[in-house]
């Protein structure tokens, strides 16, 4: 049985053709799925016969919420789905002031191992469907009733480690006749898989690559993060700077401030270093905290300087602001929990 939400629209044009239907069906099923229907017999404009046809060959993958939580503070949502399987993974809402943004997760767990980050507690579990990724989507814009207008793939797990669903996904989203999202209201968040953001370059899609650098030399992402023993910095902003020349489009850093760990004015200044020249944009987050991690977040006194040096320096910093403190929804703080 195949999922109609993980298929591509050419892909389910090609699987009605081939079941006998008309071409123009592909747009009415596409439309339902998209809308969020959870069965086939929500899809009022289509046929019993052809309804029949689809129950017996293909399934609508579904998300259920588990569990909902509001912010008191900033009225950010967080949502424990529980995928078909019973597996469960995080998906926050968002309010600013330029729409609504949904952070999606694109794995149950995560394999990368960064020492700061509670996804990767417990390793990886599976990668997400195409039709996993987008139903958070999907339901969060069913639940909340309005529509959601920008997408960042920073939740639970690492997106280029699931490149294939990944791409699928970024495609339909952003098809006319779905949910229409374009390419550059989306944001996808990477620890820095090299090879991947050579592939993705060559995408043509104008989506925000944001790489987790959290780190301006080897021996300190080493010691923070496991990807960097494979792909050394040098690779990593060499990929980066092939990526802004086929783009043409600002890379985003992330850049964690640990306290004691990365967070020197030294530091600051190797970063501006290392970034000199570059088409980006700094974003730098004081550390969430995470119960199983000893790492603690900068003091402001020392979050300011590190900025005004970055500025100084000619760099291009801001402080993202924490969003769903009181409910665990901030970055690095999302988990999957089993039933
Ligand atoms: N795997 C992807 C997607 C996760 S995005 C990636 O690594 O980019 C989540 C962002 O939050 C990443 O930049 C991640 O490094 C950062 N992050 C993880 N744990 C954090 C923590 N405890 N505090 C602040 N940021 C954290």
């Amino acid at each position: 049985m195949i999922d109609l939400r993980s298929m591509e629209y050419d892909e389910l044009e090609s699987f009605l053709i081939e079941s006998g239907e008309p071409k123009y069906r592909a747009k009415q099923i596409f439309s339902w799925l998209m809308q969020g229907v959870d069965s086939f017999d929500e899809m009022t404009n289509v046929s019993k016969k052809t309804r029949e046809m689809l129950m017996g060959k293909s399934y609508i993958s579904k998300l259920t919420i588990r569990e909902k939580y509001t912010s008191k503070l900033d009225g950010t949502i967080k949502y424990l789905f529980a995928l078909d399987d019973g597996n469960c993974i995080e998906t926050v809402v968002m309010r600013y002031h330029h729409g609504i943004s949904v952070c999606i997760s694109s794995q149950v767990g995560c394999r990368m191992g960064c020492g700061f980050c509670a996804s990767t507690i417990g390793g990886l579990y599976r990668s997400l469907t195409a039709g996993e990724i987008l139903n958070q989507v999907i339901y969060a814009q069913k639940d909340i009733k309005e529509r959601i207008s920008n997408i960042v793939m920073m939740g639970i797990g690492e997106p280029l480690d699931n490149y294939d669903n990944v791409l699928k996904f970024l495609h339909n989203v952003n098809h006319p006749y779905g949910l229409n999202i374009g390419y550059r209201h989306i944001s996808l968040s990477t620890c820095g898989i090299v090879d991947k953001i050579y592939r993705l370059a060559d995408e043509n899609l104008p989506i925000t690559l944001s790489v987790s650098l959290h780190a301006p030399n080897n021996k300190i992402r080493d010691g923070i993060m496991p990807i960097n023993h494979k792909y050394k910095i040098e690779e990593l902003m060499e990929a980066c700077r092939v990526y802004i020349k086929k783009t043409a489009r600002r890379i985003s850093f992330e850049y964690s401030l640990i306290s004691g760990v990365n967070d020197s004015i030294e530091n600051a200044e190797e970063l501006a270093g290392l970034l000199h020249g570059m088409l980006c944009h700094i974003n730098l987050i004081p550390v969430n905290h995470v119960e199983e991690r000893d790492y603690h977040k900068s003091k402001n006194y020392d979050i300011k300087k590190f900025q005004e040096k970055l500025i100084q320096l000619g760099m291009n910093a801001t402080v993202r602001r924490e969003l769903g403190a009181d409910i665990s929804a901030s970055c690095g703080q999302l988990r999957k929990k089993l039933l």
